[in-house]
């Protein structure tokens, strides 16, 4: 310990010390009122105690680049224990390193302690990557273990000026995602990094330094040995940026899908289920970039839905019975993806839902389509189906006769489901409830189904 804390005072002066950019706000544009006022306060409260504090990462980035951010992290030279004593509603989290969650009204800000860069000291795997980087450093060393310049940003809200220590807010300005350092040791310290500059181009609508790009090809497959846990959060937040269908072409472009998304692999070779995930991904999008709500399991149940098919489809051809067959896909497909991605328990079980309905959409007839329509899950199911028959998988018949009984009332529901031996009375006109999907459905004979 005094070991490393007497290398540590001695290489600070040690290698050049980057020269630091002041950037006023006539240069990077961001106006303090665009900040959020949780972050502001909870500077401004550090800075009055005597301590450094800053608007820091992704928020300072996006704020430049004219986007709303999501989330704000606040960078201090104060430890956790003085940052916790400093905030009434305020929490230390993590154990290995320690940061604070600070709640400003419905705010929660993360604020952490300026942490320092890798030495040889630092815990790796066999492949580098690093295991643990748990040691407080000063502020230029906190901006040199950051990953991509444009991350690298200190935004301080008492005078609007950015301290910028590796030119991340020209990068931002020339619209280039580049590495704070060689990108193929940055990567093989976090192979986690090669998703994230792929995510951070499409959502900042940003071209890859080549030395950022060149690498990934190879070293994709590093992705591997991170934790099932972190990936899953990576592919989240991926998944979840309101720009997946861009990620998934800009991985596709370098065949980088195959590598970084295991997920994604088998599923896009497939003419059909390619078309239904993209077509997911792009709703996904619409939805985010419209402040809807969407649901982790829903994306996640498309993204499998062509594994399973096929996997049940198999078992059908060996004889297995329809329904059990189908629960023993579902399983398979889990399990086989819970090895490298840990799905959380909860959206295993709607991902599982949502496939388990699809099926009971094919009974239309007796009492079981008035109690599909009561289930909890129906919406989402029903959302799935429509997907399944833009993408021509499913017969477009069925999405849209499900429609037209979701929104019909008792009495048009029960002369849905007679016997379709005459012709049926024209459903009520479009406008009114049932629409067109009912007209038509009224008109389409029944196709044949998957489960035939
Ligand atoms: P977004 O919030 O849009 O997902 P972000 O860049 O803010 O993007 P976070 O995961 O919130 O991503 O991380 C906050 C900051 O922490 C980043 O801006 C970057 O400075 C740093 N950081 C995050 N992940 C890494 C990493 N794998 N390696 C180095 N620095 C990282
Ligand atoms: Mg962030």
């Amino acid at each position: 310990m005094i070991r490393k804390l007497l290398r540590r005072v001695f290489k600070r002066g040690e290698p050049t010390p980057h020269k630091v950019e002041t950037i006023g706000p006539d240069q990077h544009g961001i106006r303090v009122e665009g900040v959020s006022p949780g972050a502001r306060r909870t500077c401004i409260t550090l800075q009055e105690a005597g301590h450094r504090a800053f608007v820091v990462g992704g928020a300072v980035r996006d704020l430049i680049a004219g986007i709303t951010p999501k989330d704000y992290d606040i960078a201090t030279d104060a430890t956790p224990d003085q940052v916790r004593h400093l905030f009434r509603r305020s929490r230390i989290i993590g154990r290995r390193f320690q940061i604070v969650h600070v709640m400003q009204g419905a705010e929660t800000l993360e604020v952490s302690t300026f942490r320092a860069a890798h030495d040889e000291d630092t815990l790796k795997d066999e492949h580098g990557r690093v295991l643990r980087d748990n040691v407080w450093g000063n502020m230029e060393e906190d901006a040199a273990r950051r990953d991509f310049t444009v991350n690298a940003l200190y935004y301080d809200p008492s005078n609007g000026k950015i301290f910028d220590y590796h030119h991340g807010v020209r990068d931002l300005q020339r619209k280039t995602l580049r590495m704070i350092g060689d990108p193929r040791a940055r990567y093989r310290e976090d192979p986690v990094r090669m998703l994230r500059a792929v995510r951070l181009a499409a959502k900042l609508d940003l071209r890859l330094d080549p030395l950022v790009q060149a690498p990934i090809r190879e070293m994709a497959e590093l992705i591997d040995n991170v934790p099932a846990a972190r990936l899953f959060d990576e592919m989240l937040k991926l998944l979840f940026s309101g720009h997946a269908v861009e990620c998934v072409r800009r991985l596709r472009e370098d065949g980088l899908h195959h590598g970084l998304l295991p997920l994604l692999d088998v599923i896009l070779e497939q003419p059909l289920g390619e078309k239904f995930v993209m077509l997911a991904l792009a709703d996904t999008d619409k939805r985010i970039q419209a402040g809807k709500r969407t649901s982790p399991g829903f994306l996640f149940a498309t993204l499998l839905w062509h594994e399973v098919l096929a996997n049940w489809e198999t078992r059908k051809k060996n004889g297995e019975t329809p329904i059990p067959a189908l629960h023993a896909a579902m399983d398979e497909v889990l399990d086989t993806q819970g090895e490298k991605l840990a799905i959380t328990r909860r959206i295993a079980g709607d991902i599982k839902d949502i496939w388990l309905l699809q099926p009971r959409f094919e009974k239309r007839s007796g009492r079981a389509p008035f109690r599909l329509v009561e289930q909890q899950r129906f919406r989402a199911a029903w959302d799935f189906l429509h997907l399944r028959a833009q993408s021509g998988e499913a017969p477009q018949e069925l999405s849209d006769w499900w429609l037209a009984f979701q929104e019909a009332g008792n009495a048009e529901r029960e002369e849905m489901l007679k016997p379709d031996t005459t012709p049926k009375k024209r459903r009520r006109s479009r406008g009114s409830r049932g629409g067109k999907a009912g007209e038509e459905a009224a008109a389409v004979p029944p196709a044949p189904t998957f489960t035939d």
